[in-house]
């Protein structure tokens, strides 16, 4: 566990063995311990480890904050709560509903890994619906003399939200401000299919500015000190690659073809800005080509 603010640590969840791919953050309360997303379920041995070293348990948490419940950040959810049947999750009403019933969510994960499921993420199981806390936004969460903040912030998912920690004045931001490669100033959208919607995203990281955070973190991965450069770099790149992807529509080819000359070219620019140490977390997550077909279906919506 990393210290990241008063009361509050990360943990890096090591996803496959790749060191700053996908964290978990840790808040201490008074009524017990808040995960926010936990990350998949082949990685929870890993994230419990790193609890037992910074002295706590599964068995301390009080509750999973989810900011979506694509499968890097909760895919371990259900099993999580399966052995440990107090604790609660807290997720977004329209993300709800599957972690109840996850067989749409793994059906459109199976869109995207195919036979790669079981390897990629393991075992996803149900969550009880009396464990569920359902959110909308614009609620105030109070946990003892903690409160954090819940934003609905769709964009990179229609049920993302985002929780602002008043005492340290920390934003969890899981996906909403992109990916940043620790250590760098490379900043890339993250924009998996279903439900890219570029407006949203837009008014969902003008809503982070609102809250003026001292710091972001981003599940992918970890704090982020200078946070008007993060998200303005963040949208940047947002509008760049929407338009990259936006030209490509009209290209000769299959969409097999024009993804992979996307992601060649964005490769390109990752090698000439990272050494190899750095990539590997972002080669790792299938990126830029899953955020190609994201794109690709928004524009096909829209136009
Ligand atoms: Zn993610």
């Amino acid at each position: 566990m990393q210290p990241l603010a008063s009361s509050t640590w990360y943990a890096d969840v090591r996803y496959r063995g790749v060191v700053r791919l996908i964290a978990c953050a840790i808040l201490e309360t008074a009524q017990g311990l808040l995960l926010v997303d936990p990350g998949p379920d082949i990685s929870l041995g890993t994230l419990k480890a790193d609890l037992k070293a910074g002295g706590v348990e599964m068995e301390d948490v009080y509750g999973l904050l989810l900011t979506h419940i694509h499968l890097d950040h909760a895919g371990a959810v259900g099993s999580i709560v399966r052995a440990h049947p107090h604790i609660r999750v807290y997720v977004h009403k329209r993300g709800a509903r599957h972690m109840i019933r996850p067989a749409r969510l793994l059906a459109s994960a199976a869109r995207i890994y195919g036979d790669r499921m079981q390897s990629l993420w393991g075992d996803v199981v149900p969550t009880p619906e009396a464990n569920v806390h359902v959110l909308h936004g614009g609620e105030c969460l109070q946990f003892g003399n903690r409160t954090l903040h819940v934003r609905y912030t769709p964009g990179h998912a229609s049920h993302h939200v985002c929780y602002l920690d008043e005492s340290t004045g920390t934003a969890f931001v899981g996906d909403t401000a992109g990916m940043l490669i620790m250590g760098t100033r490379y900043v890339v959208p993250v924009a998996p299919p279903p439900d890219i919607n570029l407006e949203l995203w837009r008014t969902s990281m003008a809503q982070l500015r609102v809250w003026d955070p001292d710091v972001l973190f981003a599940t992918h991965f970890g704090p982020s000190l200078d946070v008007a450069w993060h998200l303005l770099h963040a949208e940047e790149r947002l509008d760049a690659w929407a338009m990259a992807v936006r030209t490509s529509l009209a290209e000769e080819g299959n969409d097999a073809a024009r993804a992979q000359r996307f992601h060649e070219q964005e490769m390109a620019r990752a090698y000439a800005e990272l050494s190899e140490s750095f990539r590997r977390p972002y080669e790792i997550m299938g990126q830029p080509r899953e955020s190609w077909y994201g794109l690709a279906r928004y524009w096909r919506k829209t136009l």
